[in-house]
């Protein structure tokens, strides 16, 4: 541990003579991956047990905490993890990649009271991973089968989670997905730094031993359309997220080596997978030697100038129109890049980019902003300031922008499926049933692009709602 500490410590020293292109990969997986887990006893035992568990009610899965803080703190690791694992089917995903600070520890009293919050995500990661480790955690056996059978579009968290209740109920459950692997953004989204991707498939696998049946490379609008699945399955779950890219329209935008977030991430993760990737190999998503530039404020562009850094840029900027108060993303994710020396632009508009003779991007002209009065919103209007421009070098741009739903009733020939002016599916929120009886949908595809607590949470919920209308439909059925 002292020895860890120590490495720690050293690192942050050297750090501030670092260029980003020196801070590599190998200089952050070990800190970010072992600090926590060695210190998770004592750092258990520093509940106060305070009686207001305010880390519950600001955790989407109400997450019984200071019980299983309690029971880690008196070594009783097994009960802990079964705690744990009632209501969350992926604690040891969300104790690596929920943005705590906004959630349960934000809202520790011990945090409040200025000590520091208990670290009650990296305690949760080191319970379930002790678990894995000693053979607790196991596929599950449902009581009894059931003939019924239901259909997930998507293996994302939302899917996943749905399909393991389901399963855990004995319905004869199958996971379509257009992707090559399960497990949504968890394994192609969110970077290997923050989420190892081991982790995600040993859960896939623990859902096909269970007896969930995936369909990967299935894409649902090519393979089949919405009305074919249906009359297969007893009921449907749409759990297929958000991905249609927010485009900046830009003179110059068109110009090469400027990508899209999840083309840049996909790729990064799909190296990381051991994959022939010929975008990565060409140089043409990666950052190795660049000057690279993001441009955005979310959780996306935050995984972005991180994996940059990872890839050894020779520099990473990021550029927001807002200050940091008013980002999006994850302060603690902010203050990650910034000790890994990304550098924060705030304040920055990106209106035009500049190519040279081979089209390829060399500089992103930049307008200063200032943050005016709030608007009806609350945020603070940001108006470019007159005569403030200024160019940002760069070789590689990453489009950080966020995303809207795709356009599910075309893609999926079924207009009679109803969704919002944002294109995300309505519900009748008492059921998570959508307009088409038997078909329900769950996570980002409902919300707009969220969380993946709250896809896990969003998708157990549509588990039981499935669950409750197939057992009145048999109800009905044995009654005539
Ligand atoms: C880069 C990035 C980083 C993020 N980092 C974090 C983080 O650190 N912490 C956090 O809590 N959240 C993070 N998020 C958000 C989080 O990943 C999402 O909120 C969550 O994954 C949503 O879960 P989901 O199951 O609804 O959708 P997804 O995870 O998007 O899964 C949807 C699945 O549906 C499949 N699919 C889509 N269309 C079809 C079709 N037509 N046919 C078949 N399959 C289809 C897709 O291939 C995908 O596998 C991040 C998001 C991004 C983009
Ligand atoms: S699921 Fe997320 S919010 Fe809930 S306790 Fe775990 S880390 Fe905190």
């Amino acid at each position: 541990m002292a020895e860890k500490l120590l490495k720690f410590v050293n690192l942050q020293r050297a750090m501030p003579e670092k260029r980003a292109s020196e801070t590599r990969r190998s200089d952050f997986g070990e800190i970010y991956a072992e600090f926590a887990a060695p210190a998770a006893t004592a750092q258990a035992s520093r509940c106060s047990q305070c009686g207001v568990p305010f880390c519950q009610v600001h955790c989407p899965l109400s997450n019984n905490i200071p019980d299983w803080l309690k029971l880690t703190a008196e070594g009783r690791l097994e009960e802990a993890y079964e705690m744990s694992s009632a209501t969350n089917t992926f604690p040891e995903i969300c104790g690596r990649i929920c943005p705590q600070d906004r959630l349960c520890e934000g809202n520790c009293v011990i945090e409040q009271s200025g000590h520091g919050t208990v670290t009650i995500g990296a305690i949760e990661k080191y319970i379930t991973d002790t678990a894995f480790d000693m053979g607790w955690v196991k596929p599950a056996k449902p009581a009894r089968e059931r003939k019924e059978s239901i259909g997930i579009i998507g293996a994302g968290p939302a899917g996943l989670a749905a399909a393991d209740l389901l399963r855990r109920k004995g319905y004869q459950v199958t996971v379509y997905d257009r992707h090559d692997r399960v497990g949504g953004l968890l394994i192609y989204g969110i970077p290997n730094f923050k989420l190892e991707k081991p982790i995600v498939l040993r859960r896939a696998e623990l859902l096909k031993e269970s007896g969930v049946t995936f369909k990967t490379n299935f894409e649902v609008g090519r393979d089949a359309n919405l009305d074919d699945l249906r009359k297969q399955h007893d009921a449907l779950l749409i759990a297929t997220g958000v991905y249609k890219a927010r485009e900046l329209q830009a003179p110059g935008s068109g110009a090469k080596n400027i990508v899209p977030a999840l083309d840049y991430l996909i790729a990064s993760n799909r190296k990381g997978l051991g994959d022939h990737v010929p975008a990565f190999e060409s140089g043409a998503l990666d950052a190795a030697g660049k000057n690279v530039v993001v441009i955005g404020g979310g959780d996306t562009a935050m995984d972005c100038v991180r994996t940059a850094v990872r890839q050894g840029a020779k520099s990473v900027k990021c550029l927001y129109r807002r200050d940091r108060a008013n980002m999006p993303g994850s302060q603690r994710e902010v203050a990650n890049a910034e000790e890994e020396r990304v550098e924060f632009l705030w304040q920055s508009l990106p209106h035009s980019f500049l190519d040279d003779a081979e089209g390829k991007v060399r500089a992103v002209r930049t307008t200063r902003i200032h943050l005016g009065p709030p608007d009806s919103t609350g945020r603070q209007v940001p108006t470019p300031i007159e005569g403030s421009d200024f160019d940002v070098e760069a070789d590689l741009v990453v489009k950080a922008l966020g995303f809207d739903a795709e356009e599910l009733p075309k893609l999926f020939d079924s207009p009679a499926l109803a969704v919002t002016a944002a294109g995300t599916i309505k519900i009748d929120w008492r059921t998570l049933m959508t307009a088409i009886p038997g078909v329900f949908a769950a996570g980002d595809i409902v919300r707009g692009a969220s969380l993946v607590v709250w896809g896990i949470r969003d998708g157990r919920d549509a588990a039981m709602s499935i669950d409750n209308y197939l057992s009145k439909a048999l109800q009905h059925a044995a009654a005539e």
